[in-house]
């Protein structure tokens, strides 16, 4: 099985580009009810273990919260890899350059192009790794800040919000093309326009390779679906 978690992938953003390929076979919006704020940590914690984990994870300290891999559904698989996922396998100091210059951005410190340039690199050194990674393992899950960091300072701009569409949707059409197993694209929230910026927004999105006959169903309930395909498939 592989999962490609994409931060920040906006439903009504797939559906203007027509991405076939994030919108597979199945798709649709994933409800966030339960959850008070939209915070990427927690969401991708509660996708992990199936629990609102909300309360359990305080803000300050969201980005170094670790979850252990019984906690998640990761060890239900013989063999699997977890590259860049928040709450579980995050890529720590590549976070935190980016979250310096954004912030480095508001202070008037740093431009917006210096921003892009690291977030795009730390996406290329991810997509190398991932792809490397299909078919050598059970399960492969690989996360994309992509189109959030980018969104956070230029969702209202069209041209480069396309640009991060188009190679989400590269990536996606890659994965498809060099495997038959499941494909869960999932995102943790999705994103509206505040000016030039972005700012999370309840709609948060799903699909997948084959008919799972969901229907608008909450990011916590993709844990016991993750599992049951473990336990179905031959290992
Ligand atoms: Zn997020």
């Amino acid at each position: 099985m592989i999962i490609l978690g994409l931060d920040a992938l906006d439903f009504s953003m797939i559906e203007r580009c027509r991405c076939r390929n994030l919108m597979q076979t199945e798709c649709g919006q994933t409800s966030l009810s339960g959850f008070q704020l939209e915070r990427t940590v927690v969401l991708w914690a509660s996708f992990l273990t199936g629990k609102n984990m909300e309360s359990a994870i305080p803000v300050k300290t969201q980005w170094e919260f670790k979850l252990k891999p019984e906690e998640t559904f990761f060890p239900v698989f013989k063999t699997y890899e977890a590259i860049d996922v928040p709450a579980f396998s995050l890529k720590e100091k590549q976070h935190a350059e980016e979250r310096r210059l954004l912030k480095a951005y508001f202070d008037g410190e740093g431009t917006v192009e210096e921003y892009d340039a690291v977030v795009w690199k730390n996406h290329e050194e991810n997509k190398k790794v991932f792809l490397d990674a299909l078919g050598r393992f059970d399960m492969v899950m690989a996360y994309f800040d992509l189109a959030d960091a980018i969104g956070h300072l230029s969702f209202g701009i069209p041209e480069k919000m396309d640009k991060v569409y188009k190679e989400l949707e590269e990536t996606a059409q890659e994965v498809k093309s060099s495997s038959n197993e499941l494909v869960l694209v999932i995102s943790d929230h999705g994103m509206k326009p505040v000016g030039r910026y972005g700012d999370h927004s309840r709609n948060g999105f799903y699909s997948a390779n084959r008919k799972l006959g969901l229907n608008l169903p909450r990011i916590t309930d993709f844990r016991q679906i993750i599992e049951g395909v473990a336990g179905n498939e031959p290992s």
